[in-house]
Order: structure tokens, then sequence, then C-alpha cells
């Protein structure tokens, strides 16, 4: 086979246009296939030539969406937002075309959303945290008088940390009732049973000292 136009694709492929079949290897022909029959190609002008090139270049970028789309919809999403990003931009060229692909969309937008959500929230933990830094002192002191100087549950008074009941992450106050000290052994006793948050990183418990 003679080859008039080919095309090679980011992940090795190669797509040829050529004398009676155009795509191969043969297995890919299956649903994009352009044939330029060849004697019609030295009676061809730049402009038609340059038609048909565009054409597979099409068909060779729809089948790559239709391949990245499987790709996508087998796998649990883990795509970070610039990789949505790039592929739902890659992929709308062809979303009313093929199922598959506009399936593949709205799995990379939900991821979007995903992340969206995770980021806001990430930015409302530093945000509070920030908050409960700036009155630290005088929460110190409020607790001492309430609870005296020692942990809550185990009766130290070594290593003492400012314990939020309900984390600041889940939406916990800075209110004295959602307060308490607990030893730095303690909290992390505690954070094993309630601190699933995957999201978070960085402990609830504040140190006194
Ligand atoms: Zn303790």
């Amino acid at each position: 086979m003679s080859i008039s136009f080919c095309v090679q694709l980011d992940n090795g492929k190669i797509w040829g246009a050529g004398h009676s079949l155009f795509l191969f290897p043969p297995k890919e022909v299956s649903r994009s296939v352009i044939l330029i029959p060849i004697n019609q190609i030295n009676g061809m002008t730049d402009e038609e030539i340059g038609h048909y090139v565009r054409a597979l270049l099409s068909e060779a970028r729809y089948a790559a969406c239709l391949e990245r789309s499987t790709l996508i919809k087998l796998n649990t999403p883990r795509f970070t937002e610039e990789e949505c990003n790039k592929w739902i931009s890659e992929l709308r060229e062809f979303q009313s075309r093929d199922d598959d692909i506009a399936d593949a969309i709205t799995i990379l937008q939900n991821r979007l959303k995903t992340i969206h959500g995770q980021e806001k929230k990430r930015v409302l933990t530093k945000v509070r945290r920030s908050q409960f830094e700036k009155n630290r002192e005088q929460i110190t002191l409020a607790l001492i008088e309430r609870d005296g100087y020692e942990c809550k549950q185990c009766k130290t008074q070594n290593d003492l940390t400012i314990d939020h009941i309900l984390p600041i992450s889940k939406g916990g106050s800075d209110q004295l009732e959602n307060l308490r000290f607990l030893c730095r052994t303690c909290n992390s006793k505690k954070g094993d049973k309630t601190r699933v948050d995957p999201d978070y990183s960085g402990g609830e418990e504040e140190t006194v000292k």
C-alpha cells in the first residue's frame, strides 16, 4: 500500500491514507474510515487534498477520543483539575456524535465539581483555623476558668491541647461548648475514632503552649 497521507497520534498509533484502504492497522478501521482513491489524488487541487487531510485528522482525533472515553469510563476518576479541563476540551468536538464521549464528559464534569467542592472546603477550614488562632489566648483562659488546666479525660497536665469536639473541618465552632482540653495522647486516640476526613491534613488539636 502506498501511503499518501499519514497521521501519527500521541499514543504512537499511525493512521494512513493511501491506495484503496486508508486507515490502518485494520482493527482500527471499524468506526472511522476515509477513502481517497489514489487515482483521484493526481487530479486534485491543493484545496481538495487539504479537505481530505483535515477530514482524516478529524477522524483520527475522533478515534483517539473514543479510546480516551473508554479509559475514562473504565477507571474510577482520579483526575486532576488540569487533566479534566484538558480532556473535556478535547472530547467536546465529538460529544454529539457518540454517547460514550458524552458520558465521559459528564464523568469529568462531575469530577471537577468534586475537586472544586474540596478546594472550597479546604480554604474555609484554613480561614476558620486562622480565626481560632487569633482567639487562642482568650479561649485558653476561658477553658482554664471553666475546666481547670487538665486533660478532660485522663486529668494529666502535660502536653495539653485544645480539642474541637466537632472538628473545624466538619463545621465545628470555636464556642466554648465545642472546646475542651485534651492531652496529646487522648486527642490522638479520639482522632483515630472520629477523624475520618481524608481531605483534612493536620490535626484538630491546638497546642496550648
Ligand atoms: Zn489525656
